[in-house]
């Protein structure tokens, strides 16, 4: 997963997105990057945070009325510094892109843009791809009298070939500014306004929240296979692309967004919440009764306050963190992980001695969290341990850009539910139910492939086979 954020402004651009960036800090910490349009792309990015990538920049160097920004979370691909986003090419005009998703028909369109378009993409970066395939319709449009159609019918091409997730972002040099989403609308993507004494300015994010920050009056989301492009006198021109039905994924609701974002008008604080309370419609019916509910810190904590009220039990901070630690997720291997979860989480003793405790976390992997949390809360004194998990099982591979390891580590995909309890050494183990996350967002069509395995682009066994071994291979499990 990956956070993006352009802004097509008035004046120097840069030092805006990069405050942009660090609000969305949290979708990415592999990488950062930023490029700026004047005359020519100007162009920085490295490996790490927003603010060891930016340290010491040089902003007069980074100059341009409009530009955008990356945070990288490696889920397929090189980790090196050079595959970082942005990307830019130099034909025609001058292209430069950004994309938060994941593309899954990769090999076909490496073989097709050589084949046919003659461009070697020597690069395991996805955003490559999109962009070539982008450059290699636009180039055979009118170029001295390029339309806005052009580039529309231009990116439908891209919809058309391109499977996968991808919101996206091009600057155009000399032409424009141009945003657009994949026909299912799998990855978030929003548009928003300031206006200024010099004109409107517009900016597109990841999440709502980086308009909070920025002082941006939100607008709206782009919905499935939507295109805008901001030519070069701030018009804004609009057209709906190759759609399909929307399947956005809704682990962007339990996990991914920033509980303060507002995606398709639902804020994700409180979609939690939901989602807690009806967790405690399913918990009532495993005829538990917990003295406490607790959260694993940070993202649980609203499904936790949700669960409790449903539970009609108090809801304690059990479990202190100390936020200064990467993501245990993130980590190369399995000792690692559980080394970390340790140095992560610490339990609050008198909260938890003698509790029979509802513990609830927003997800279920691996285990290795929930095994080391039930470990630590056992020696702490807990009397019982109950493990609450926010989504349902988890047993498929996101194709779409979360990091979700392979099949044969995925828990659910190998085991039964108290099979998992055991595993993980809880006295229970509670999972939502996917019929009831469908029926919270009947009005939202979700991809819920990790749950269900039914993945809205479709996959064959084969390209997933290889999708699995490439992960395997670049050591990301
Ligand atoms: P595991 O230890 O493998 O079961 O992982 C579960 C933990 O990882 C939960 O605490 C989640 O908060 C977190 N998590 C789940 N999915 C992801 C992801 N794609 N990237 C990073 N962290 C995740």
């Amino acid at each position: 997963m990956c956070g993006i954020i352009g802004v097509i402004g008035h004046k120097d651009v840069a030092s805006e997105i990069i405050n942009g960036m660090t609000t969305l800090q949290h979708r990415g910490q592999d990488a950062a990057g930023v490029v700026t349009f004047s005359g020519t792309f100007k162009l920085k990015k490295g490996n790490g945070q927003v603010s060891t990538v930016f340290k010491d920049v040089d902003l007069k160097a980074l100059s341009g009325y409009s530009g955008i920004g990356h945070v990288r979370y490696s889920t397929m691909g090189s980790t090196d510094a050079e595959d970082a986003q942005p990307i830019a090419v130099n034909y025609p005009f001058g292209l430069a892109m950004v994309h938060n998703g994941n593309v899954v028909n990769f090999k076909e369109l490496r073989k097709t843009l050589y084949e046919e378009n003659h461009r070697l993409v020597d690069t395991s970066n996805d955003v490559a791809l999109i962009l070539y395939t982008f450059a290699s319709v636009l180039e055979s449009k009118d170029l001295k009298n390029l339309s806005v159609d052009d580039i529309f019918d231009s990116v439908e091409e891209v919809q058309k070939k391109v499977k996968g997730a991808y919101s996206a972002m091009t600057i155009i040099a000399n032409h424009g500014f141009l945003a657009f989403t994949d026909p299912y609308g799998i990855r978030p993507l929003v548009m928003g306004r300031k206006f200024t004494d010099k004109g409107v300015v517009y900016a597109f994010a990841s999440e709502s929240t980086t308009f909070d920050y920025l002082g941006y009056e939100l607008m709206h989301d782009l919905t499935p296979g939507e295109m805008v492009f901001i030519d070069e006198k701030h018009q804004v021109h609009t057209r709906i692309g190759k759609t399909k039905k929307q399947a956005f994924c809704v682990f962007e609701y339990i996990y991914f967004a920033r509980e303060d974002t507002t995606i398709y008008k639902r804020l994700v604080a409180s979609e939690r919440v939901r989602m807690g309370k009806q967790l405690a419609v399913t918990f009532k019916k495993s005829g538990l009764q917990p003295d406490i509910v607790i959260d694993v810190p940070n993202s649980a904590y609203f499904f936790a306050s949700g669960l409790a009220e449903g539970l009609e039990v108090p809801y304690r901070r059990g479990l202190a963190k100390n936020s200064h630690m990467g993501r245990s997720f993130i980590t190369p291997n399995q000792q690692a992980r559980e080394k970390m979860v340790k140095q992560k989480l610490n339990p609050i003793r008198d909260i938890v001695v003698g509790k029979k405790i509802a513990v609830v976390d927003d997800s279920i992997v691996r285990g290795t969290t929930s095994k080391r949390i039930v470990q630590l809360l056992r020696d702490a004194g807990a009397k019982e341990v109950y493990f609450v998990s926010a989504s349902p099982p988890i047993k498929h591979p996101c194709i779409y850009g979360i990091d979700m390891s392979v099949k044969k580590e995925i828990l659910a995909s190998n085991y039964k539910i108290d099979e998992i309890a055991r595993y993980i050494g809880a006295d229970a183990v509670v999972y939502q139910s996917l019929e009831d996350l469908e029926e919270m967002y009947s009005d939202l069509p979700i991809c819920h492939a990790c749950f269900s395995g039914k993945y809205p682009t479709g996959i064959s066994k084969e390209l997933l086979h290889e999708i699995e071994q490439e992960k395997l291979g670049s050591n990301r499990v």
